[in-house]
């Protein structure tokens, strides 16, 4: 990565973002900060002179989309590193899941990190060089209750990510796909959006975990500058990881979880590999 380098960092207002944002222009890099609101993050680029400019960007508004990367090229001539921030949290059993709402988390989600993503590729594929840094979740490698529709759009994000990072990596672009635990950000507070709709039948599964979940705001034992300090070590590698967990619950929780894969695959083997025509080798 160069010293100089380009960021583009989607979500900067509040969290990861903002503490990736800060850390990146703390370290002489220079940086497009985009917030929903860049009234948000004008603190953020007052002190940095013309290594910092703050833009509005909903990533779900695809004009707006167009116009943040055409402006940051034009300002900086390349986006080195873009960061796919910006998301937010669901709380709903399946059956709770308000349509709606389901759609409107996909759209930020998924559908608006594809989106920018779409639009800074042409650059990066010009320059032979750049890295996408998607920021995905511990929930996009493991489910539990009252989150089955944000853990649906950050395994989207997981697949999308691997396999863009096939397609990709002739052309010399790398990809991270970033997965913390529970960091110390708004997510499990004022960000999070809820269903409306209880059915009783959940108050233990699902219910429980709802209070759980917004019970950790506040409390969360991952440190956002310790998250974006691992994460210009991981762009900065020679060999960058296709995935960075974040945090020891992160890592506790992703190892248990590749564990009981192997388990499982292991336990139905045999029916698994009978399933193929008879003298057929998979290819
Ligand atoms: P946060 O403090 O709530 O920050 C989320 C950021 O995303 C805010 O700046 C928010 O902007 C922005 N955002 C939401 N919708 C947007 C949209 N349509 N367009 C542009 N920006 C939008 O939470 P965070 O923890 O830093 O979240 C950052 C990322 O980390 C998210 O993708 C989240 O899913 C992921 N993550 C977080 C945790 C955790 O425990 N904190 C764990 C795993 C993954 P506004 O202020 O305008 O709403």
């Amino acid at each position: 990565m160069p010293e100089n380098a380009v960021w583009f960092i989607t979500g900067c207002s509040s969290g990861l973002g903002r503490a990736l944002a800060e850390t990146v222009l703390g370290r002489g890099h220079r940086a497009v900060v985009t917030a929903r609101d860049p009234e948000r993050v004008a603190d953020l680029v007052a002190d940095h002179g013309d290594r910092a400019l703050a833009l509005p960007l909903d990533v779900t508004d695809h004009a707006q989309v167009a116009d943040a990367v055409k402006r940051a090229e034009a300002a900086f001539g390349r986006i080195d590193v873009l960061v796919n921030n910006a998301g937010y949290g669901y709380l709903a059993a399946v059956e709770e899941g308000e349509d709606d709402a389901v759609r409107k988390l996909f759209n930020t989600n998924v559908f608006g990190l594809a989106d920018v993503t779409r639009a800074v590729l042409p650059g990066m594929r010009a320059r032979h060089a750049g890295h996408v840094v998607n920021v995905s979740s511990l929930g996009g490698l493991a489910a539990f209750g009252a989150t089955g529709y944000y853990h649906a759009t950050k395994f989207a994000v997981e697949g999308l990510s691997e396999s863009l990072a096939a397609e990709v990596a002739p052309l010399g672009i790398k990809v991270t796909i970033v997965e913390p635990a529970a960091f110390r950000t708004e997510w499990s507070g004022p960000s999070m959006r809820q269903s409306a709709i209880r059915i009783d039948d959940y108050a233990e599964t699902a219910g429980a975990r709802r209070a759980a979940t917004t019970a950790t705001y506040g409390h969360q034992p991952g440190d956002p500058v310790r998250a974006a300090e691992a994460i210009l070590a991981a762009v900065a590698a020679d060999e960058p990881p296709l995935r960075l967990l974040l945090g020891k619950a992160a890592y506790d929780i992703a190892s248990a979880r590749l564990d009981s894969l192997k388990s499982t695959f292991d336990t139905w083997r045999e029916i698994t590999l009978g399933a193929d025509f008879p003298g057929k080798e998979t290819p």
